[in-house]
């Protein structure tokens, strides 16, 4: 008996390891500078922590989740998303007591049923932020430009964020009204489920995969005809402010996301590269949550992004994957300095991996352990180069090479990595 993982469960090996905790560590460094704290739940819920958040209409409750009966027959749900456990936690532990605005963040496994595909797995990992405490347009601006930063910081850079508002809970029911009435003379075309939705929960059909019920959604009407003053205010205000702070974002009418407890703001971002499958994350408001869980009223908004889909991106970037140096050295002094070098960038750039020679190999050998450490760049150090205190920066992708002095070989690895 030979045993194979569960399908569409992976293990991350070795050899893959390297690009998960880099982003952890970045995700963390960059998230602790804000002024969040992590946070860590169950990977079980009580069932209806999610049937009451996501929404009993909702793909995830009714497709994708895994649900099972323990043995004192209580109902059992491994956790598909991070924010309804949080506000669970959030709401037993009376944490708005500790203080009045929350900063929270997590990262961890997450687990739906669905058809394992590239980009798609039965668990899959997420890291996520939450602002518990504000209803104001800050806290969305703030949350949106932390996370295009921190973006940035893997070594993305194409990605789009796109951006809507659904309005508070009666602008959502005039939407709905709306949408009803322009799929109602569609009807016939919309798969079996979305008639269904029509029914129960029209927003759905907005999320619908099937290729004639998105080119459907495209048409539908924007929900900006349907927000009410303040949160038409709200969402100008929040607009004006990305512009202004240089947080780039794409206005998309009738971006809805596919859980029922957003409010206002909601985004999305995507990463063109990865084809059908392209949201790298996601997020939004969810000022009634709260409240709904039995905590007190207060406004909250957060996002998660997929680890698996945000490698699948870098892979794409030409800047993308880890940021790993190796220097490289010929001779003994030529070894001392560069080791010198090789403190001086990793204080400089705590998120770089830099590795040196510790065998006294030959260039050819050392370069070639640079390739298999899928280094980024090699800065060659040899005893020609010593003599003019210079050093040689390589570039592994591109094969361009530059000479440069020794004490501004830092600087110039920062210019190469984007950092
Ligand atoms: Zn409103
Ligand atoms: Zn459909």
């Amino acid at each position: 008996m030979k045993y194979k993982a569960i399908r569409g469960m992976e293990d991350i090996l070795p050899k893959d390891i390297a690009i998960w905790q880099w982003l952890e560590k970045t995700a963390r460094m960059e998230l602790e500078s804000y002024g969040y704290t992590e946070i860590r739940t169950p990977i079980l819920e009580d069932t209806s922590v999610f049937t009451r958040s996501i929404g009993d209409t909702t793909d995830i409750v009714t497709k994708e989740m895994y649900t099972f009966k323990d043995k004192k027959s209580r109902s059992l749900t491994m956790r598909p998303e991070g924010t309804a456990p949080i506000v669970r936690s959030y709401v037993e532990h009376a944490l708005s007591q500790v203080t009045p605005q929350l900063k929270l963040y997590y990262m961890g496994p997450m687990f739906r049923s669905e058809r394992p595909q590239k980009g798609r797995l039965r668990q899959f990992h997420q890291i996520g932020a939450e602002v518990i405490g504000s209803n104001s347009y800050f806290a969305d601006a703030e949350i949106i430009m932390q996370v295009s930063g921190m973006l940035k910081l893997f070594g993305l850079t194409d990605f789009i964020i796109k951006l809507n508002s659904l309005g508070c809970k009666k602008d959502k029911e005039a939407f709905a009204g709306k949408l009803k009435k322009y799929l109602k003379e569609k009807e016939s075309i919309l798969c079996k489920d979305c008639k269904t939705r029509i029914k129960k929960n029209v927003l759905r059909v907005l999320d619908c995969k099937n290729e004639t019920c998105v080119q459907v959604a495209r048409s539908a009407p924007g929900t900006s005809e349907s927000l009410c003053t303040p949160c038409k205010d709200h969402f100008d205000k929040l607009k004006n402010t990305l512009t202004k702070t240089k947080v780039k974002f794409k206005e998309t009418g009738n971006l809805v996301r596919g859980l029922d407890y957003y409010t206002g703001t909601v985004f999305e971002i995507t990463h063109p590269s990865l084809g059908g499958q392209d949201a790298i994350g996601a997020g939004g408001r969810y000022d009634s949550l709260v409240k709904d869980f039995g905590g007190p009223e207060t406004g909250a908004v957060g996002y998660a992004l997929g680890m698996e889909r945000i490698i699948l991106g870098l892979k794409k970037e030409p800047k993308g994957t880890l940021p790993v140096a190796y220097v490289a050295t010929l001779g003994d002094e030529a070894k001392i300095r560069g080791i010198q070098i090789a403190e001086k960038i990793r204080k400089e750039m705590p998120n770089m991996i830099v590795f040196t020679d510790t065998k006294d190999a030959s260039l050819k050998s050392q370069m070639r352990n640079a390739d298999k450490n899928n280094a980024k760049l090699v800065v060659i150090l040899g005893e020609d180069e010593l003599k003019i205190s210079k050093a040689t920066i390589r570039d592994m992708a591109t094969k361009k090479q530059i000479s440069v002095g020794l004490e501004s070989v830092p600087e110039e690895i920062k210019k190469i990595v984007g950092a």
